[in-house]
């Protein structure tokens, strides 16, 4: 047989384009597997549409890709039975095509750092090969029966065409892995790579360790590494719950139960599906983070692409498959894609449905969930008020005993004592005093007792300004109050400021119908949660515990017969038990400081002695 030597080289221009590819990116090597073998499953797929629009007869062909490790030979083969090249082919793809798709690609993003630059290296292609490999050999034959050839490119830019040994069509890409990049000569990289980006691709993945040493006990039936055919790409109505939670636990290894998921079935012009699953979220200081991972034809991109799903959506768990999405264009494009935008919208209004759908047709189901989901359904109505605008209906309020009610039914409820108001709690032990007393008048009191609340009831006042969130302590509502008059007395007030040492305190008479409680003290609303921002903004939130509420309103319940007697005392005892009243009405509102701590325990005795 007379061999036909063809022989090139890379051009001067394109002189530089290998040792950047081998430099570079290094963190992100391992992506040259995951472009070699999925060129491997396009050219299956290729031949598969050949065969479906009878151009080709693959009788009873069965398509696979092998992947094969030989420490010994130093080399990473990944062979596939596909549409194969003929020689000029080879010419034009991979010479022509495909090179000049990489130059673009190293030209285009050379200078770009990793975070902010390109999205899992979509665009390299066959050459990301070189950044492993010294040498990369092809050998390749087309499905139309012509002679096998074989390429032999090294990093030098200089390749070889000759004559090839294949007897089946398809395509063998050996790679002769470089001194330096050895790591990839290890079964268990191999796997953890194959296992990463090749997990769902459509056409079977076989591995094989070939090396001489290598211990094999040959599998009787060899199984693949993929799933050809990964739930997301079925018919949500055909899914069972037991294969969404399956699924949950292979990709996430959470031994948790998802809460609920979510299948996305987008048809033409987004065209991508996925699931979104509601993790449990025990507590919020727990970690949020989700992991939501984005795949390309079933070709695995990168968790957590930010440009594409919406932040607050990434405290979610899932898969999605975007094919239309132009990967190989830079994050700051993406940013502003309209098709990007469309598909977040897309996904944001899927989850609003859901959270929606549950609270009208499975409410108990919902209320037992709520405590778990209520962490991320708040931070995505501050994120995105039109997330907010599509699930106002179904958010939950909590209350103290342990009900559920939505916003709407506790208005229409409360209607009758207050309007568009909300009375909450932030906190149940040391607000418990404030809380029996709304109870005691059939006022339900909502729990808000996260970090965050405070700032996610500013802005839901910011969306809604009908309604108004009012802390227990920081108002006393009217039907606390009773109908008597209540008179001011000119001595107390003196008298209190004077024991609480606070020249400025504010205090206001009011007759409760609560009789058992003789002082409170009241924070408006507002200042306290300026405080509060204050607090989060300096990062002063330890050592000011004690700190004196610039708004405070010390009110004395006039209907309470310990204010009755107070009045009519004189002389120490008065002043005592008026601070003794006043520790206690301080301690109701919040801790003590030390310093109180101590005179409040020395006024109890002394009080005893009084006795
Ligand atoms: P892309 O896959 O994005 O087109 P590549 O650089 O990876 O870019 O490949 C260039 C071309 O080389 C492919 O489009 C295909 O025509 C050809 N090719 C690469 N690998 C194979 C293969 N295993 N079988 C058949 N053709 C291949």
């Amino acid at each position: 047989m007379e061999h036909t030597v063809k022989k090139g080289g890379i051009s001067v221009q394109t002189e530089h384009i290998f040792p950047v590819i081998k430099k570079w990116l290094y963190s992100e090597k391992d992506i040259f597997l995951r472009e070699i073998v999925s060129n491997a499953s396009d050219a299956v797929t290729k031949l598969k549409r050949l065969a479906s629009l009878g151009q080709y007869d693959d009788g009873d062909e069965t398509y696979r890709i092998e992947v094969s490790l030989d420490k010994d030979a130093k080399t990473l083969t990944v062979s596939d039975n596909g549409i194969g090249m003929t020689a000029e082919e080879l010419d034009r793809y991979i010479c022509q095509i495909a090179l000049s798709g990489a130059l673009e690609f190293v030209e285009k993003y050379e200078g770009e750092n990793k975070s902010n630059g390109i999205i899992g290296h979509f665009g390299l292609g066959f050459y990301s090969s070189f950044m492993v490999s010294d040498t990369v050999e092809l050998i390749t034959k087309s499905y139309t029966d012509t002679q096998a050839v074989r390429w032999v490119c090294n990093t030098d830019g200089a390749y070889e065409t000759s004559i090839g040994e294949r007897p089946e069509h398809g395509t063998t890409v050996i790679m002769h892995i470089s001194e330096e990049e050895s790591a990839y000569l290890e079964e268990s990289k191999i796997r953890e790579i194959l296992e990463k980006y090749c997990a769902f691709m459509p056409v079977e993945v076989y591995f094989t360790n070939e090396t001489d040493e290598h211990d094999t006990k040959e599998e009787d039936t060899p199984k693949p590494i993929n799933d050809t055919t990964p739930l997301w790409l079925k018919n949500p109505s055909d899914c069972t719950p037991e294969e969404y939670k399956e699924f949950y636990r292979k990709v996430f290894h959470d031994w948790r139960e998802p809460l609920f998921w979510i299948h996305v079935n987008a048809d033409y012009p987004l065209n991508f599906r996925g699931i979104l699953y509601f993790p449990k979220i025990t507590n919020e200081y727990e970690s949020i983070e989700g992991q939501v991972k984005l795949y390309y034809n079933q070709v695995f991109v990168a968790d957590n692409i930010k440009e594409v799903i919406p932040e607050y959506l990434l405290m979610l768990k899932g898969v999605l498959d975007c094919p239309e999405l132009p990967l190989n264009v830079s994050r700051s494009y993406l940013q502003n894609n309209t098709y990007v935008s469309k598909v977040s919208a897309h996904i944001v209004k899927k989850v609003a449905d859901k959270l929606n759908s549950l609270c009208n047709t499975a409410r108990e189901d919902y209320e037992k969930v709520w405590d778990d989901v209520s962490t991320f359904v708040e931070y995505a109505c501050m994120r995105d008020r039109k997330f907010y605008d599509r699930v106002n209906p179904s958010l939950l309020l909590k209350l103290t005993d342990g009900t559920y009610t939505t916003t709407a039914d506790y208005l229409e409820k409360a209607k009758e004592k207050h309007e568009n108001t909300v009375y909450y709690t932030s906190d149940k032990a040391t607000q418990a005093q404030y809380i029996s007393m709304f109870e005691a008048q059939e006022i339900a009191v909502a729990v808000f007792e996260r970090q965050l609340d405070t700032q996610f009831l500013s802005i839901l006042e910011s969306y809604n300004s009908d309604v108004k969130y009012v802390r227990i302590d920081a108002d006393l509502a009217g039907a606390l109050k009773s109908d008597a008059v209540a008179v001011e007395d000119q001595a107390l007030s003196d008298l209190f400021r004077q024991v609480s040492g606070e020249e400025k305190l504010k205090v206001s008479f009011t007759s409760l119908k609560d009789t058992s409680v003789p002082l409170l003290l009241t924070i408006s609303e507002e200042s306290r949660r300026m405080e509060e921002m204050m607090k989060m903004y300096s990062m002063a939130g330890m050592g000011t515990v004690g700190a004196f509420p610039t708004e405070a309103t010390l009110t004395v319940n006039t209907a309470s017969p310990l204010i009755e007697k107070l009045s009519a005392m004189d002389g120490e005892k008065r002043e005592k038990t008026a601070a003794y009243l006043y520790r206690l009405a301080l301690l109701s509102q919040r801790k003590l400081t030390a310093e109180e701590l101590t005179q409040f325990l020395q006024d109890s005795y002394s009080i005893v002695d009084l006795i």
